[in-house]
């Protein structure tokens, strides 16, 4: 019956979308007038998706790389629905918080690696982000060293859409014509060994791309660094995984030149790669850590960042406020949802299963890929996963339109319901940390179909 309702209501559904509905990241030319709005999507179980017309579709995305408990889940339902019957919203502006609130710091502070103990929240990452850049400059004025306001972040790093978060970000098309980056966010080579590594051994190139960093640094004069960003592995990049060599250096080069040392977590905090968070596996202990998505499971908007104590300790000590917030900051129904969406991460114990099970079935799987004459590398860590498309795999070359292939190549996946995604000519992997193992061969199975309707679409 529902089915039903929702198939003679696409039509109108997708009239609405074009007529009245300005999607984020769509080229609307494209989607209002060809394509003739967006496919609905009506309801999620599990790993699944369901679109208005009744179709089952896999979600190799888990959402935005954020749904790691999967969809429908009642307890995480429940905690928002008692927690808004209790106390809907209240803010903690002026000398007040809420138990959720707190509670979610402790939580926090107990799991974040090293001293981050401290939490400020907004309710996305690009907020947090923001956050970041306006907290470490008020550090750097109450450390005594006000000149310290400049930002290091990677070429090709997404760290979102405000316009601070798309300046720390270094995607052009995000820039250009929009008066990006603005002053004070410099850019350096990403640790992408593919395309930038050439006769370097990856660990060689690593030590490059991080001593890249250095340069910057010197280059701008070390008294005018505040801080380097940086995913532990970058996302929305491309899944560029880093060589060893690299994040162990550029630890040491922030420390050296005290730059505080900035990872955001947003895609690989609470598990994504079969860690807790990214920065462990790398074994670096950020100053500030930013966390978002995987923190509710996308279920209410929520986000992070972790302060390491010695920062909120001169803070604390120096006193002048903080002049910075958002209305839902610490948001007591989100917190409620995180707190409960950790504590069944912890119960089904997914953090190990990831690094233990499905993250090295879904390597496995992968590199069974590479006969493929399309792939040129496969790389993942836990459940974060990438299949390189090349046109030639000696020389690791690429199309002309970067891109295209790509683009090709996800279009089939979502034409036969598997949903992942295409940056440049890179497909990308982040499924529900729920997946099963039968489930992560169908997401392979249907990609390798999707792989040869390409190839035979490019000729
Ligand atoms: N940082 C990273 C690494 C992300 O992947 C994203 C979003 O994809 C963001 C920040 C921005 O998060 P939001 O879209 O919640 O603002």
């Amino acid at each position: 019956m529902t089915e039903e309702l929702n198939r003679n209501s696409t039509a109108r559904w997708r009239d609405l979308d074009v007529r009245h509905h300005l999607n984020p990241f769509s080229d609307y030319r494209t989607l209002k007038t060809r394509d003739g709005g967006s496919r609905i999507i009506v309801r999620g179980e599990g790993v699944h998706l369901y679109d208005s017309e009744g179709q089952q579709i896999l979600d190799g995305m888990a959402g935005l790389w954020c749904v790691n408990l999967g969809y429908g889940r009642e307890e995480l339902a429940r905690s928002a629905y008692d927690q808004m019957l209790e106390l809907p919203y209240y803010n903690s502006f002026f000398k007040t918080a809420t138990p959720p609130t707190v509670e979610l710091a402790e939580k926090l502070a107990e799991l974040a690696p090293g001293d981050l103990d401290y939490v400020f929240y907004g309710s996305s990452g690009s907020e947090s982000n923001d956050s970041v850049v306006r907290m470490a400059r008020f550090y750097w004025q109450k450390a005594g060293k006000p000149e310290k306001s400049n930002f290091i972040s990677r070429t090709y790093a997404y760290h979102g859409s405000t316009m601070a978060s798309a300046s720390l970000g270094g995607m052009k098309p995000m820039q250009q014509g929009y008066g990006l980056p603005l002053e004070g966010f410099h850019h350096v080579t990403p640790p992408y060994w593919y395309d930038f590594g050439g006769d370097l051994s990856p660990e060689e190139f690593g030590l490059q791309a991080a001593r890249a960093v250095e340069e910057k640094i010197l280059e701008l004069g070390p008294e005018t660094v505040a801080a380097f960003i940086g995913e532990p592995i970058m996302g929305a990049g491309g899944v560029l995984m880093p060589p060893e060599s690299y994040w162990p250096e550029v630890q040491r080069i922030c420390r050296k030149y005290d730059v505080l040392l900035v990872a955001d977590e947003v895609i690989c905090g609470f598990g994504r790669t079969g860690h807790m968070f990214g920065s462990e596996r790398f074994g670096i202990e950020p100053d500030m850590m930013t966390l978002a998505k995987g923190i509710t499971s996308g279920y209410l908007p929520l986000s992070a960042v972790m302060v390491s104590a010695h920062i909120a300790g001169k803070l604390i000590e120096q006193g002048g406020e903080f002049a910075h917030g958002y209305t839902y900051s610490g948001h007591p129904a989100a917190c409620a949802v995180a707190l409960a969406n950790i504590s069944l991460l912890e119960q089904e114990d997914l953090v190990r299963r990831t690094h233990e099970e499905t993250g090295p079935h879904l390597k496995a799987r992968l590199q069974e890929l590479l006969d493929h004459p399309l792939v040129g590398e496969v790389r993942s860590e836990g459940l974060i996963g990438a299949v390189e498309l090349v046109k030639d795999k000696q020389a690791r070359s690429r199309w002309d339109d970067k891109s295209t292939a790509g683009q090709i190549c996800r279009d089939h996946c979502f034409a036969s319901n598997i949903i992942l995604r295409a940056v440049r000519d890179t497909m990308v992997f982040s499924p529900p940390l729920i997946i099963e193992m039968s489930q992560i061969d169908q997401l392979v199975d249907g990609l390798r179909a999707s792989l040869d309707r390409t190839a035979a679409e490019l000729g």
